[in-house]
């Protein structure tokens, strides 16, 4: 994975070490994750906090840094201060209710913005359109700070053109993150982060790729 992610920023002259790999633990069992664990990888990502709490529970031992990367609602974030960061804020209400949780314990939240930059309906995530205005309010918040941008490209069952698809949404991603002055870009998953590190990418969220042999994108990327 290490090895792809070199090739993909040397393709358009990046440094490897600003791409950080969130092993997303997703449907794993707590053997799998040691596995990765004892290979040195040390942050977890999970999609959903109800799962996460068990799989935590499991691996407290080793002490990964933990990323929430799915939707979360806000009668969970009562259990979110153990996360490093939450890639997923995509609500000003939701923004609302980790102010108050993080007031409350004298707890910042680190977060990134959720961006639909492609404007699906089946997906969270504000518009483009809709992020600077929301980005000045959270600014104002005390205990939740916004340090990028996360997006999720459209589906498609191609994997070919499922990158295809990826790419310009990835790259508005990379030019909105720019014009909003946001340092981190979370965007990428097993089939098509080597296009994501291509536009910028510095938090790719992996899961299949790492824990299966027959994941997808693991034909490399000739896009
Ligand atoms: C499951 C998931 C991933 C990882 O997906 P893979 O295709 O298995 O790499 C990344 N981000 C989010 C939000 C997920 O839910």
């Amino acid at each position: 994975m290490r090895a792809r992610i070199e090739a993909a920023c040397e393709r358009v002259g990046r440094a490897p070490d600003g791409v950080r790999i969130v092993a997303v633990t997703k449907g794993r069992s707590p053997d799998e994750v040691r596995t990765l664990l004892a290979a040195g990888q040390r942050t977890l990502g999970e999609n959903r906090v109800q799962d996460w709490r068990a799989m935590a529970d499991a691996l407290a031992d080793s002490a990964p840094r933990w990323h929430l990367v799915g939707h979360l609602q806000r009668n969970k974030v009562r259990f979110c201060r153990p996360f490093e960061l939450i890639h997923s804020l995509d609500s000003e209400r939701l923004a609302l209710a980790l102010e108050a949780e993080g007031a409350k314990h004298g707890h910042v939240f680190r977060t990134l913005l959720q961006v639909n930059v492609a404007g699906e309906e089946s997906k969270h995530g504000v518009t483009a359109n809709a992020a600077a205005a929301l980005l000045v309010r959270l600014r104002a918040l005390e205990h939740v700070t916004v340090e990028g941008l996360m997006t999720m490209a459209p589906f498609a069952d191609d994997p070919e053109r499922a990158r295809e698809r990826a790419r310009p949404v990835f790259r508005d991603t990379r030019m909105l993150a720019e014009t909003l002055g946001l340092r981190e870009l979370s965007m990428g998953m097993s089939g098509d982060f080597e296009v994501a590190v291509e536009e910028g990418a510095t938090l790719v969220r992996v899961g299949s790729a790492l824990f299966e042999h027959d994941a997808p994108g693991d034909g490399g990327s000739e896009a």
